[in-house]
């Protein structure tokens, strides 16, 4: 058997960074490296940096100094990595910079210089991880947990607080996705809009490159990697109107899913909604006008305990005046261990249901007037199944699984998780139906969607 590729290991610093130093430490072990304690004998050396008073800094750059003129292959991280270039103009044959608690960024950096030796076991996993989605999309989880606390909802009692993923971890995830195929990633979280907020928005690294943990500069990087990019449960805060000029640009798709919940304030106050004081309609208008086609998709609740008939026509005004693109709408049911359940005026099972309906019925004649705004024109779709008849496939305004289709007649030569232009010929509440424009293969239709 061959002999374990060897990693020698210098820390500096205060007890959080030992701990980063730790963590670093256990991964290398876990992925069978050994841990070398001399200079001579490692393969390559990682020095954990202090950088907190200018002693600390001087120290730090001794022993990456000391590291490469002993064993000449240094990876730096910590505190030092995060203070700009100084590692890199004072020993610029360093191998890489990350900054503090950057563990993937260190792992992704041991990788490319001194490949992980083989496992027999953890070998047969691909790169991407085990999916259950088709090959050409796939989710991507940027956080788990929530910091809000709806009255309605108890998933924060399941989950825990928010807790956002390092972004350089997210990134590298979303990487290799699109290697292995993925042609529409799907972001998601309990909250996106809040993506970063837990971790203070701490730089992480990307390629090399220094990347905030903010939903602006995630759709930013994302929609570097070429392929479709889409948002899912994103509040309507301010900052989301940062995002919308990227979908204009083509950068990341003009698709945005905010979930409402209601329009009247009285509700969504009861409902404890983040961003409830925000006015919703303005928002919308000016989002429609940095990117005039952009599809907004929301959800809401009908029969919220102690919503009047008043209130409840408010969210149907809402509604006419917003003409969003996809609506989802459930009576409200009490999910045990919610607060909602305690407050007064519980509605009867048949009022919730009946409001539900009228809504849907509504926001149907909404939807089919926003789809058919697409008839005649010439749009890209990826396709999601073929059959003898035709296949299934998704536009820009169609998330899998919760929004609608295009039906493209005969298309029996494309293939699932191929891009086609399609000129649409019709349309429902719901779906399209489209026929494929002619004169243009598949060959040159991929060529311009990557
Ligand atoms: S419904 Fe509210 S509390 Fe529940 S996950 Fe969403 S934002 Fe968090």
């Amino acid at each position: 058997m061959a002999a374990a590729p060897k990693v020698g290991f210098v820390s500096l610093g205060c007890p959080k960074a030992l701990v980063d130093s730790e963590g670093i430490l256990t991964r290398l072990r876990a992925e069978g490296y050994a841990i070398s304690p001399t200079y001579d004998r490692a393969d390559l050396v990682v020095v954990n940096t202090c950088g907190f008073i200018e002693s600390a800094m001087q120290e730090s750059l001794d022993a990456i100094g000391e590291a490469l003129e002993e064993n000449g292959r240094v990876i730096v991280t910590g505190c030092l990595g995060a203070k700009g270039d100084v590692v890199r103009r004072t020993h610029p044959k360093v191998l890489a910079v990350t900054g503090p608690h950057a563990l993937e960024e260190v792992m992704t950096a041991v990788h490319e210089h001194l490949p992980k030796p083989h496992d027999p076991f953890a070998d047969l996993v691909p790169p991407q991880g085990i999916k259950l989605t088709p090959r050409h999309y796939a989710y991507l989880k940027i956080s788990e947990g929530c910091n809000h606390r709806c009255t309605f909802c108890i998933i924060p009692s399941l989950r825990g607080d928010l807790a956002s993923r390092p972004i350089g971890e997210v990134m590298r995830e979303a990487e290799n996705l699109v290697k292995a195929g993925v042609k529409e990633l799907l972001v998601i979280s309990q909250d996106t809009s809040a993506y970063g907020v837990d971790l203070k928005y701490r730089t992480g690294f990307w390629g090399g490159r220094p990347l905030r943990a903010r939903m602006g500069d995630l759709a930013k990087a994302l929609g570097e990697l070429g392929v479709w990019v889409r948002l899912h449960y994103v509040y309507p805060y301010p900052h989301v109107d940062e995002v919308i000029p990227l979908m204009a640009d083509g950068k990341i798709l003009p698709y945005i899913d905010v979930p409402f919940q209601h329009a009247s304030r009285r509700i969504l106050k009861l409902m404890k909604r983040p961003a409830s004081g925000e006015n919703n309609l303005g928002r919308i208008r000016a989002w429609r006008r940095i990117c005039p086609d952009i599809t907004i998709r929301s959800t809401f609740i009908a029969g919220f305990p102690g919503e009047t008939e008043g209130e409840f026509r408010e969210l149907l005004d809402f509604l006419e005046e917003a003409e969003l693109d996809r609506v989802g709408c459930f009576a409200y049911s009490p999910v045990p261990g919610a607060k909602a359940n305690e407050l007064p005026g519980a509605l009867p099972n048949e009022v919730r249901e009946e409001r539900r309906e009228r809504l849907m019925r509504l926001q149907e004649k909404i939807s089919a007037k926003r789809l058919k705004r697409h008839v005649g024109r010439t749009i890209k779709v990826l396709v999601d199944e073929v059959s003898a008849g035709g296949a299934v496939a998704r536009s820009s305004a169609d998330a899998p699984e919760i929004d609608g289709v295009v039906h493209i007649e005969e298309a029996s030569k494309l293939k699932p998780g191929d891009w086609a232009q399609v000129m649409i010929l019709s349309s429902d509440a719901h779906d399209l139906r489209a026929r494929l424009v002619p004169g243009k293969s598949k060959r040159s239709v991929a060529a311009r969607a990557s």
